[in-house]
């Protein structure tokens, strides 16, 4: 479907049709699967014109393929960005695009709490390389207010935060950090563009893990950053060709457009799903507290309700027995998985201090709002009886 067609269709439509036109080339209703790595240039001068970017057409799949081309136009579209850059992993994706952006000097306000690995590339990556990392609590936009400063250049966070839930409020956080002369860089992996568009309100740049929802199927690693075209030229030739080299292969590019044409199915039944296995924590009388943005007694659910199209299908819990309760609970699992990521068919459920943030000191998870009896699910698309009945089990076991 044309570009200008596509504009006018809703999210699943252009999530299925937008820039593929299957009457053209051979009628293949998929698009093609190109596996090259490089391309010919009819003349010599032609190769030193694409090389020079005055003439439109490939050079080496570091720098672009037409099956990934075709990725970074549909989630720039579902976005509502003007351009976007995919690549080999979610983590691929920040580091390409916090090189680009960063020199030594620089600071980084970043949220109190992150997904274990982005922590650790601010603090022990670019901290190594004279860049300020500053934590705070996102979640009041007042305190970015009182800290951000002339040497500010990014605003780091996550909404809602992987893995204790909180969520920030992106228009007033964008709006703080444009009136200082900071980028605001939400990574958008936990909501997708189905349920959240942090660009539309007001943020400059987009982050995804696309292994996890875009993806939607567990078989691959993918990320995309989403932004200002002429910045996502300077990350695709500098912070991913020459930086990172984090690229996305053709053949993950092509899984990650066919998990997208279910994207908004499945963000409803992963929806429905979180929100059931919520509702009988919230109510259990062996959980201390249970984070879920669609309960009512969700601290930040106005903000939920105006930010979210749904509340999603991560949460997560705290059982009142603490580090060993939360183990007992896991360990008696029948049907939910015992495993790390999110956003697969299946359920998944992880502890964080053991597995994705245990490589902070157990100050720094104080520190950074992790409970250590935090367990994480991320409710997939099984029947929500199933589910039910292994949660309520796996709490007797608890
Ligand atoms: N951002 C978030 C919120 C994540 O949960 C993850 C992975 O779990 C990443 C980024 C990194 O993505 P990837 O594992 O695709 O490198």
């Amino acid at each position: 479907m044309s570009d200008e067609k596509s504009a006018r269709k809703g999210f699943s439509t252009r999530a299925i049709h937008h820039g593929h036109d299957p009457y053209a080339g051979h009628g293949a209703l998929n698009p093609p699967l190109y596996l090259s790595s490089t391309y010919a240039f009819p003349t010599v001068e032609d190769g030193a014109a694409r090389f020079a970017g005055e003439q439109a057409g490939f050079v080496y799949s570091r720098v672009g393929n037409p099956t990934t081309q075709l990725l970074e136009q549909r989630i720039a579209d579902l976005e509502g960005g003007e351009a976007a850059v995919v690549t080999a992993s979610g983590q691929g994706a920040t580091t390409s695009l916090l090189w680009t952006l960063l020199a030594p000097g620089d600071e980084v306000i970043a949220d109190k709490t992150l997904y274990g690995c982005t922590f650790g590339y601010l603090n022990h990556g670019l901290a190594k390389f004279g860049v300020t990392i500053t934590h705070l609590d996102l979640t009041e936009p007042r305190n970015l207010e009182a800290a951000i400063g002339p040497r500010t250049k990014l605003v780091f966070f996550e909404s809602p935060a992987n893995p204790n839930m909180r969520l920030v409020d992106i228009a007033a956080i964008s709006a703080i950090a444009r009136r200082h002369g900071a980028v605001t860089v939400v990574d958008n992996t936990y909501c997708t563009p189905y349920l959240q568009r942090p660009i539309e309100l007001g943020a400059d740049y987009v982050l995804h893990s696309a292994t996890k929802y875009l993806g939607g199927h567990g078989d691959l690693l993918a990320g995309a950053i989403v932004g200002p075209r002429e910045s996502l030229l300077q990350v695709r030739f500098y912070g991913l060709k020459d930086m990172t080299g984090a690229v996305l292969s053709s053949q993950d590019a092509f899984l990650v457009l066919r998990g997208m044409k279910t994207l908004a199915l499945r963000m409803h039944r992963h929806s429905e799903n979180a929100n059931g296995i919520a509702g009988l924590l919230a109510g259990h009388p062996k959980v201390d507290v249970c984070h879920y943005p669609g309960l009512e007694s969700f601290p930040q659910r106005e903000l939920a309700q105006r930010q979210m199209k749904l509340p999603g299908g991560m949460l997560a819990f705290e059982l009142k027995g603490g580090i060993d309760a939360g183990r007992r609970f896991m360990n008696a699992l029948r049907l939910i998985t015992r495993a790390v990521s999110l956003g697969d068919a299946e359920s998944l459920a992880q502890h964080p201090a053991s597995m994705t943030h245990s490589f902070y000191t157990p100050e720094e998870r104080k520190e950074h709002l992790i409970g250590e009896g935090l367990v994480r699910i991320s409710a997939g698309l099984e029947d929500l009886d199933d589910l039910l009945e292994d949660v309520a089990q796996a709490l007797d076991a608890a």
